[in-house]
């Protein structure tokens, strides 16, 4: 990969890049907290200590993704994302978690849509086109590597200052290992992507075991099956309706705890709650032991991206396409010409109409664009320079209570490091995005309560 740093790529109608210094504005960062490392000092309230450093995401925010991963709500079917990711006048063309029906919200699904919509490129352009793909994130890597392959003069035009998107590894000193922000766990689907990491020196390892608490003590694993049964049930009716509406509908109590510790875990993997929640298309419960990506995510994007050229702090405002080609703006006003375009922006940006389409896209993209959703999920890692807990499980729910984390990943029994890894989806997610730092990483801290020594 040809990474120019702070830079705009100009002249790529010529067939020749030259290079000019951008004043773009640079991507909002989550905020690391580096407090100095220090004793452990127990907490009035609950006995958890404060940590030696802790970083949060802000992904609801951000203004680059505004959200974490779309969602179907109930009522809109999944061929939704088909509409999202249908090619306009051959000039436009669409990838990103949002566009997959297989695999969406999932590092795979964008994978997945990168070769889709490289494949539907190829076929409607000639031999050596310009090609913009707007988003260096795994949708975007996957494509703009494919069509460079496919002999294709390619550039990828990325908001951020760095690339990655949603897989968003940290390196920093004050941590033993990457506190991974985006996407890091993977279920037995994911099992070649794992295979792949492998292959470039990423490890990823098992996270084996579970705990189920609740602020009284350890509680038997919840059953899945109420809430499997009701989604099956739902899945089988004439008309969608929300997972929600599905358990009242099986008569279950939606104000159970462990009800609701269930659909907080089910929030964590769509963003979304329950009750917006298409149940025809809600996707799976978490895997129970996922696997952990225990390096940086980073090395498997560069590589991805070797040989394409990639422009930095590039975000793009507006795409205006006829059938001679495409007219690409930048924030910084210059616009850039391409033969056609694949854009790969999360469909949060799309929805706040973070780049302006000229002519309007049609409405089958439109109508997908408003009636497919984001969720929420936001992570939260903290690092003790001593563990104050005692448990062995590396997956931990909370049932009951009043806490505003209810899924934990324990990365001590699998990488010996003293780090707690909260995550917390939809609503929460929302609301914890809102906090500042210091409110925040209260709230993961209240929420450890049922699990200090
Ligand atoms: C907190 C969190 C946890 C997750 N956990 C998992 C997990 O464990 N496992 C899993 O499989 N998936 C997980 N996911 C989902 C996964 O991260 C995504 O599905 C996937 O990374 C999306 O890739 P993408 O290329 O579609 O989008 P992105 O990675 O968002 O890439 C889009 C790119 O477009 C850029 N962009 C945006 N606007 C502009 C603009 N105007 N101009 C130029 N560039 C722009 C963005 O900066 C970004 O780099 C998680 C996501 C989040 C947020």
């Amino acid at each position: 990969m040809r990474i120019t740093r702070r830079t705009l790529l100009l002249g790529a109608g010529a067939g020749a890049l030259s290079v000019l210094l951008a004043s773009c504005t640079p991507e909002p960062e989550p905020t690391p907290t580096r407090t100095p490392t220090r004793s452990p000092e127990p907490q009035p309230t609950n006995g958890v200590p404060l940590p030696a450093a802790s970083i949060r995401s802000t992904w609801t925010s951000d203004q680059y993704a505004f959200g974490a991963v779309s969602f179907v709500p109930a009522g809109v079917g999944a061929e939704t994302r088909s509409a999202l990711a249908r090619p306009v006048d051959d000039r436009l063309f669409f990838a990103g978690e949002a566009t997959d029906e297989e695999a969406p919200a999932t590092m795979r699904g964008a994978i997945a849509s990168g070769e889709r919509a490289a494949d539907e490129l190829r076929d409607a352009a000639g031999d050596g086109e310009r090609i913009a793909v707007i988003g260096a994130g795994l949708a975007g890597a996957t494509a703009a590597a494919r069509l460079n392959d496919a002999g294709f003069e390619v550039t990828v035009l990325e908001a951020r200052d760095r690339v990655g998107g949603r897989v968003y590894s940290r390196v920093d000193d004050a941590w033993p290992l990457p506190p991974q922000l985006g996407a890091w766990l993977f279920g037995e689907a994911d099992a070649d992507l794992v295979q792949t990491l492998e292959a470039e020196d990423i490890s990823v390892v098992d996270l084996a075991g579970s705990l189920w608490r609740s602020p009284d003590g350890d509680t038997d694993a919840v059953a899945t099956e109420s809430l499997t049964a009701a989604i099956a049930t739902a899945q089988a009716a004439p008309v969608d309706s929300s997972v929600a509406d599905a358990l009242v509908a099986a008569g279950v109590d939606t104000a159970d705890p462990t009800i609701l510790a269930l659909l907080a875990l089910l929030s964590t993997a769509s963003g979304a709650e329950a009750a917006k929640l298409s149940s025809w298309f809600a996707p799976p419960l978490p895997p129970t032991e996922p696997g952990a990506a225990r390096d940086s995510l980073l090395p498997f994007i560069e590589h991805t991206l070797d040989g394409v050229q990639v422009g930095l702090n590039q975000p793009v405002t507006r795409l205006a396409y006829d059938d001679t080609g495409v007219s690409v703006r930048m924030g910084t006003g210059e616009a850039l010409s391409f033969d056609r375009v694949v854009v790969t922006v999360p469909l949060g940006v799309l929805q706040e109409q973070g780049i302006e389409f000229d002519p309007p896209l049609p409405f089958a993209n439109r109508g997908a664009i408003s009636a497919l959703a984001m969720g929420s999920i936001e992570t939260v890692w903290l690092r003790w320079d001593e563990p104050f807990w005692n448990a062995e499980e590396a997956v931990w729910h909370t049932v009951g209570g009043d806490v505003g984390i209810r899924t934990w990943i324990n990365l001590l029994p699998a990488t010996g490091e003293n780090v707690l890894v909260g995550i917390v989806g939809g609503d929460a997610a929302a609301r914890f995005s809102e906090l500042g730092k210091d409110e925040a990483i209260t709230l993961a801290l209240e929420a450890l309560g049922p699990y200090a020594a």
